[in-house]
């Protein structure tokens, strides 16, 4: 079992399986896209494979794939089935934006992934499109009634953004009546590629507050154990409402996550700058049990906190890091 200093048990990884992308959503990163980590950098499906059984081995059980757009990467099918099989996993999850997602679901039931994350910002045409800088908005759609189709557990990712999509926060929250999915209103965090600064109206008290006035029978209900979203329910509406409080950081002290980028950085909290490669070390030739040495050691020194974790590594850059490049 893997723990850090401070007690807390890590058993989730998120694993990065490329930075590409097929959208530009304007929060994640610029119009021209990012400087792409070039393809000897990326790590092969038999290093990332060979990390997962590392992590699995050392007592992870949950792993979810996320990007850039997961099915950007070639064949990343083949490789989420590869992932599937590993002994010891017990929650597969994916998180896509849903454009090429649709014609893998029958084969992501198959492998056993029970639970979908699918970021929709908006149920308006024009506004996905000034959004994602893409008109792909049906492709999005579809996907969503594939995904309930094939009776997955879906999670709608919308982050919050101030003359952008406040007027999409209370028909999405609608959706949750009628379908079995949980929306998240997501904080929007500085990690979009370039050096804008974001100054943070839509918080979590802002956010629920607003949700609270069009739908005042607004009811907490639990959070899960280690959840990043703080959970709600419409009495008699079908799916639940979370708010993800990514910016202002409230759910540190409970994390269980580590993510690995699309080239190998083991991360062991979002908003540190980065650490150990681990495809280096592979490459280098370390067995197995020297990696998991460095692993443990690393995940030792993971930050209390967000907090800690931006100040233990600010840097002159004004640009900002891409979630692309991290792996939301
Ligand atoms: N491309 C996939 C997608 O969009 O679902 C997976 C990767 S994306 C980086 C993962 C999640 O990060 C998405 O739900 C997205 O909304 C979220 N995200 C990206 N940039 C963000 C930002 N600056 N602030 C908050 N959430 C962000
Ligand atoms: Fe692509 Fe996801 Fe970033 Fe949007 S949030 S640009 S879909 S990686």
């Amino acid at each position: 079992m893997l723990k850090d200093k401070f007690g807390r048990h890590i058993n989730y990884l998120r694993l990065a399986v490329v930075d590409r992308c097929n959208l530009r959503c304007t929060y994640c990163m610029p119009e021209n896209g990012l400087t792409w980590i070039k393809q000897h950098e990326l790590m092969t499906d038999e290093e990332m494979l060979r990390i997962c059984s590392v992590f699995t081995d050392l007592g992870i059980d949950k792993i979810r794939i996320t990007g850039g757009e997961p099915f950007v990467r070639k064949n990343c099918i083949d490789l989420i089935e590869k992932i599937s099989k590993l002994e010891g996993l017990t929650d597969l999850s994916l998180t896509t934006n849903g454009l090429l997602t649709g014609q893998y679901l029958p084969q992501l039931k198959e492998f056993g992934v029970k639970s979908v994350n699918l970021s929709l910002d908006t149920l308006n045409e024009d506004r996905f499109f000034t959004i994602t800088r893409r008109k792909s908005f049906d492709k999005v759609m579809k996907t969503l009634d594939g995904l309930l189709k094939y009776h997955f557990k879906v999670k709608i990712n919308t982050v919050v953004m101030e003359n952008q999509n406040i007027e999409d926060i209370v028909p999405l929250v609608g959706l949750t009546k009628e379908l079995p999915v949980d929306v998240r209103f997501i904080e929007e965090m500085p990690f979009n590629g370039n050096d804008t600064n974001i100054s943070l109206k839509w918080n979590y008290p802002q956010i629920y507050k607003y949700i609270q006035e069009h739908f005042p029978t607004i009811e907490k209900i639990a959070d899960p154990k280690s959840s990043t979203a703080y959970h709600y329910k419409i009495p008699g509406f079908k799916g639940d409402v979370g708010i993800i409080a990514a910016y202002t950081r409230s759910f540190c002290g409970d994390c269980n996550r580590i993510r690995i980028t699309p080239s190998g950085i083991l991360r062991t909290c979002l908003y540190e700058g980065g650490g150990i490669n681990l495809k280096d070390e592979i490459r280098s030739g370390k067995t197995d049990q020297e990696l998991k040495e460095i692993i443990i050691n690393s995940i030792d020194k993971k930050p209390k906190d967000g907090w800690e974790a931006e100040k233990l590594t600010l840097t002159d850059s004004s640009i900002h890091q891409s979630m692309a490049t991290i792996g939301g």
